[in-house]
């Protein structure tokens, strides 16, 4: 489906609340708290962007609403669509069976030691043909607008070859063109150093490193698979030394940063994060005090992903409320992925932040909208719903926005738009 067909004006009215997040972005500490809300309020768009949007009574007087068409949404809440800016889209099964393990007692790095995990993701995905994967995400793409999402973020990494990770980043263009999400491709050849560069003779990490930055990233960038280049910096995945030399290579090559930083051990990539300036660190669950000072003072947004920590059944989440508070810029993704957090759905990953990290339900949803839009250098059309912005929004069947979160693993969602356009009703 084309994503910029003109359309015939269209008002969107009788909205109890319209959280519009307007004003300027990214935001920190006590703006995170402010998602400014119309109350009775309606919105007046026009070639899928916002032409007019306030109290009901006001749009509705404009000359060009009398004429639109209307959709009455009968008192419900309307928030900005959602940003994901942490999913692994492209993945060839479910990894049930090591759920079931772990579930029995098995850690998560007990199973990747053993050849599970990301590997096991990895021998799945190489063998799986272009078009099982794209139907597959196909499908996914589908539940994620049915959950209020409107852009995501989606990263390659289950490759580890060229020609899959080639295979995953030329899905996420062919979906972006089939289908209304817009998805943000990342390529994520640093997730893990795979088998075949594990302990052989000339086949080392180090080998596996300098294959990303002197050949895969240039054709990367020269075929313009990807805008962000990411690195999972932990244990068991790459050093901090290792992920500066593929940051430093992809920024050479004109690709935005993030960065999978301080998940199972604290290494120090929290830190390579503010010095390379990255758009985002995600994870950041061991971060120390002077971490947490370090990227308060910096532009780096610091993607909390809390499914993960309820999926693996940890008792600790990342540290969202001091982040806040010291006024750092942060956002909430869902991590969609097989291993360790297998949710599309940001109303769930609201009401783990909201329950589990302590951050009101207004702070939730601007980490959810504004922010993340931010860390994928869209905020000037994304995020917040404001005249001239893309018409991006979720429409909840709840009287009040606090109700999201509320009602945990229940989808309230009943419609979304993309560019003006509804891609999602029920
Ligand atoms: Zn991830």
């Amino acid at each position: 489906m084309p994503k910029s067909r003109v359309q015939e004006s269209l008002l969107v009215t009788n909205c109890s609340q319209v959280l519009t997040l307007r004003g300027s972005a990214p935001r920190r500490g006590k703006a995170l708290d402010g998602p400014d809300i119309i109350f009775d309020g309606a919105i007046l768009i026009r070639n899928g962007l916002i032409a007019a949007i306030g109290p009901r009574r006001r749009i509705e007087r404009l000359p060009e609403s009398r004429r639109a068409r209307k959709i009455d949404l009968a008192g419900r809440v309307v928030i900005p669509g959602f940003v994901d800016s942490h999913t692994h889209l492209i993945h060839p099964c479910s990894r049930a069976t090591e759920y079931e393990q772990r579930i029995s007692g098995a850690t998560y790095e007990e199973i990747a030691s053993a050849g599970g995990g990301i590997l096991n993701s990895v021998r799945k995905l190489r063998a799986a043909p272009a078009a099982q994967l794209k139907s597959r995400g196909l499908a996914h793409l589908a539940q994620f607008a049915a959950h209020g999402t409107t852009t995501l973020e989606a990263k390659s990494g289950y490759g580890l070859d060229w020609p899959s990770e080639r295979k995953i980043l030329s899905l996420l263009r062919e979906l972006n063109h089939d289908q209304p999400l817009e998805i943000v491709p990342t390529f994520l050849g640093a997730h893990v150093v795979p088998a075949e560069f594990r302990n052989r003779t000339g086949k080392t990490p180090e080998a596996y490193i300098d294959l990303i930055c002197c050949e895969w990233l240039p054709r990367v960038a020269a075929e313009n698979l990807a805008e962000f280049c990411d690195a999972f910096c932990d244990r068991g995945a790459f050093t901090v030394a290792q992920s500066r030399k593929v940051l430093t290579a992809a920024h050479a090559c004109g690709l935005g940063l993030r960065l999978h930083a301080e998940q199972l051990a604290r290494t120090g990539a929290a830190r390579l994060a503010v010095q390379m300036h990255a758009s985002s660190a995600d994870h950041l669950e061991k971060l120390s005090a002077s971490d947490i000072r370090a990227l308060a003072k910096s532009n780096v947004t610091c993607t909390m992903l809390p499914g993960c920590c309820f999926h693996l059944g940890l008792a600790h989440y990342g540290p969202a409320r001091q982040l806040i508070d010291a006024g750092a810029i942060v956002a909430l993704a869902t991590d969609f992925n097989p291993g360790t957090s297998p949710t599309l759905s940001m109303p769930m990953i609201l009401s783990l932040a909201c329950n589990q990290m302590r951050m009101t339900p207004a702070e939730a949803i601007a980490a959810a909208t504004i922010n993340p839009a931010y860390s994928l250098r869209r905020h000037d059309r994304i995020g917040s719903l404001e005249v001239g912005k893309f018409t991006d929004l979720a429409v909840f069947d709840v009287a009040d926005y606090r109700e999201i979160p509320y009602y945990f693993g229940v989808n309230h969602c009943s419609l979304t738009m993309k560019r003006g356009r509804i891609i999602y009703t029920h």
